[in-house]
């Protein structure tokens, strides 16, 4: 079979090559790729800056947003031939720390878990792949295609979720919510808010373009700027940028008592024009909370599937901009201007 597969450390070593077949050892469900979405990581991966090979292979099939379809469940009964499934992503360090022994991995403490497609464990871009059954989630068949946006779901599902958890310290009846970047977490992250019945704004550079239709098709309003220019202030800011400059103005612009979630991963960039104690002072005596979320389990890959499978299926097609053959996989991982979503599809779904 042939996979996309990258010497992690070295930029421009991907390539989509002959690969041996999985083996027994990574799962007892067998899976025919559908497609695969890419995101950043996957990108910083090609460019040699991030990703580990497992051990004793020196390359690693890429990818970690998957869809496939069974090809042999395998001994157990809990999927049948023909079953739509994503793979879960991480899995828990071996030791394991007390958050991975509980199964929520996405909060391992020691940083030894381990990732298909990114860390020590092969990912989903090849034409087959197996996963434990315990693994792999199946999802309502009618999304088709569509359920390769199930694994950014998740990480808007547990975000969603550390914010509820943290709202609950106290009285917690949230009604406005404000979504800062407009890419796929960001409106994955409206379409969450919206099914929770808040007044939902997200925020973005853009000011044409898909984004601001696809805002505005869910119910909520679209602003082009800068956050701290939005004209209220949220009780809950979803931050999914990660640029300095949008969070200093979320901590800035967040309602007393609010909670700002942090899901972006950035660098560099000063944190507004506040110097820190003045920031921290702000956070205090407003009683805010500043809450970084990152990765996903079980509850919220399940959460996920719910999401996706009330959303409105045109409303989800148009975030997947664009499709490339595995093999024009270097398009796949160059940004265009409208993009959105872009996957890789292996066979029809
Ligand atoms: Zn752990």
């Amino acid at each position: 079979m042939k996979a996309i597969t990258v010497e992690p450390g070295r930029a421009g070593s991907a390539r989509f090559e002959e690969f041996p077949e999985p083996g027994a050892r990574e799962g007892s469900v067998l899976v025919e790729a559908v497609a695969v979405g890419i995101c950043g990581t996957d990108v910083e991966i090609a460019d040699g800056k991030y990703g580990w090979a497992p051990e004793g292979s020196k390359r690693l099939v890429l990818g970690h947003e998957s869809l496939g379809r069974v090809i042999d469940p395998g001994p157990r009964e809990t999927l049948r031939r023909g079953d739509l499934v994503v793979g879960i992503v991480r899995r828990p360090d071996p030791v394991p720390c007390p958050s991975c022994a509980v199964g929520e991995w996405d909060m391992c403490r020691n940083g030894k878990y381990t990732e298909r497609g990114i860390k020590e464990i092969h990912g989903f871009m090849s034409e087959r792949w197996r996963i434990e059954p315990e693994y792999a989630m199946k999802i309502d068949s009618s999304l088709g295609l569509l359920g390769v946006l199930l694994e950014p779901t998740t990480v808007v599902a547990k975000a969603w979720e550390q914010v509820s958890a943290v709202g609950h310290r106290a009285f917690w009846e949230p009604r406005t919510v404000l979504v800062t970047g407009a890419g796929p977490i960001g409106l994955l992250a409206a379409l969450v808010a919206v099914q929770h019945g808040l007044e939902v704004h997200v925020l973005d550079r853009v000011e044409s373009g898909p984004k601001p239709d696809l805002v505005r098709a869910l119910g909520a309003t679209y602003h082009a700027g800068a956050a701290a220019d939005v004209g209220f202030q949220p009780d809950v800011v979803l931050e999914c940028t990660g640029v300095g400059a949008v969070i200093g103005d979320a901590l800035q612009v967040v309602s007393s008592g609010g909670v700002v979630c942090l899901t972006g991963v950035g660098s560099g960039g000063r944190v507004g024009t506040l110097p820190m104690a003045d920031m921290a002072a702000n956070v205090v005596l407003r009683n805010n909370v500043v809450v970084g979320s990152v990765n996903a389990n079980k509850r919220h890959w399940y959460r996920a599937g719910e999401t996706l499978a009330r959303a409105d299926r045109s409303w989800l097609a148009h975030l997947v901009s664009r499709r490339v053959p595995p093999e024009e996989f270097e398009k796949a991982l160059k940004r265009e201007p409208d993009d959105i979503k872009v996957v890789i599809q292996f066979s029809e779904a």
